[in-house]
């Protein structure tokens, strides 16, 4: 698995960096991005859970993975 996120849809309300810290932050923009030790990269098996629950819990659908 791999995840992004879309700046466009993203609102910067936090919640998928609550959820999965060392995979989402918030960029120097106020909207959330993909760590750099995650981005473009797999994501490992301890971190798909909440992964999945952090793109579930996205109001705005803003995060996607693959
Ligand atoms: S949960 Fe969604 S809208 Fe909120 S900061 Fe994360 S990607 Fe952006």
């Amino acid at each position: 698995m791999k995840v992004k996120v879309e700046k466009d849809t993203c609102i910067g309300c936090g919640a998928c960096t609550t959820i999965a810290r060392d995979v989402f932050t918030i960029g120097e923009d106020g909207y959330a991005e993909v760590t750099e030790e995650y981005r473009d990269k797999e994501i490992p098996e301890d971190k798909q859970e909440e992964v999945e629950t952090a793109k579930d819990s996205c109001p705005t659908s803003a995060i996607e993975t693959e």
